[in-house]
């Protein structure tokens, strides 16, 4: 099974047709029918890590300033709680637990209800450790690559550049934004992760690029879970509204 890394931006993808909900499409049409999603989502930190485990997880709307229809949409694909036990299964001797109480933050659903429109896919969210360096989650992907061979899709939902002090509502890029977003680009055609991983010493523009890291974690699930063999490749290599980045990798 290959793993996504989705640059989400605005949760306004999921209702409002854009360049970007139209490529997450396709890619959702191209891949092999998953068994579950397991979703790395950036809006969702815990000390600690928490796997959701409802059977029919809701839908949270963890924004705010959009439309009603936004706050009103509701993505009903089912939770997986056998999912969730493999999941804490394999990371057997990590602090993880369920939460029996948590649905789908908007970091998974708003890209999951365009890979899989009809909700028909059982979707799990794996929380972020906030107390976790980078290697430490780049590390974690790699012991989650057995879910692979299993029909299970992962998906990191993030931005690899992600400013909302500089963010502009208008289809234009800052320069140091496309700059830091090209060198992890060509970072990971390099598979150099150790330089993704150390993404702080990587370009000039780092701070600005990535304030806190909880938007750019995701990725590293995503690098982790690869092998030497997979096909990397982009399915968005845009830099909007300032300083977000849309771009989005398919790792086999
Ligand atoms: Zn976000």
């Amino acid at each position: 099974m290959p793993v996504l890394f989705v640059g989400h931006g605005s949760p306004m993808n999921a209702i409002a047709d854009s360049e970007f909900s139209r490529a997450w499409a396709e890619v959702g049409s191209s891949l092999p029918a998953p068994r579950a999603v397991l979703c790395v989502s950036a809006h969702w930190e815990t000390a600690g890590m928490r796997v959701t485990a409802m059977e029919q997880p809701p839908t949270i709307h963890d924004f705010r300033g959009f439309p009603e229809a936004l706050s009103a949409f509701v993505y009903p694909a089912p939770g997986s709680p056998e999912l969730a036990r493999r999941v804490c299964e394999l990371l057997t001797d990590q602090d993880i637990r369920t939460d029996p109480e948590r649905g789908l933050d908007h970091g998974a659903w708003s890209v999951l209800c365009r890979l899989f429109p009809h909700a028909d896919v059982s979707v799990v969210q794996l929380s972020l450790d906030r107390t976790r360096d980078p290697a430490w989650h780049f590390a974690l992907g790699a012991v989650l690559k057995p879910l692979r061979d299993e029909g299970v899709l992962v998906v990191g939902s993030g931005n690899i550049v992600h400013n909302l002090h500089t963010l502009i509502w208008q289809d234009s890029a800052f320069d140091w934004a496309v700059e830091f977003d090209s060198a992890i680009r060509e970072r990971i055609l390099a598979r150099d992760f150790e330089s993704v991983i150390h993404y702080e010493t990587l370009a000039p523009a780092a701070r600005e690029a990535v304030p806190t890291r909880e938007h750019f974690l995701p990725l590293l699930y995503v690098l982790g879970m690869a092998d030497p063999q997979d096909r990397i490749e982009f399915f968005c290599e845009k830099v909007t509204l300032g300083s977000i980045s849309m771009r989005s990798v398919r790792v086999g």
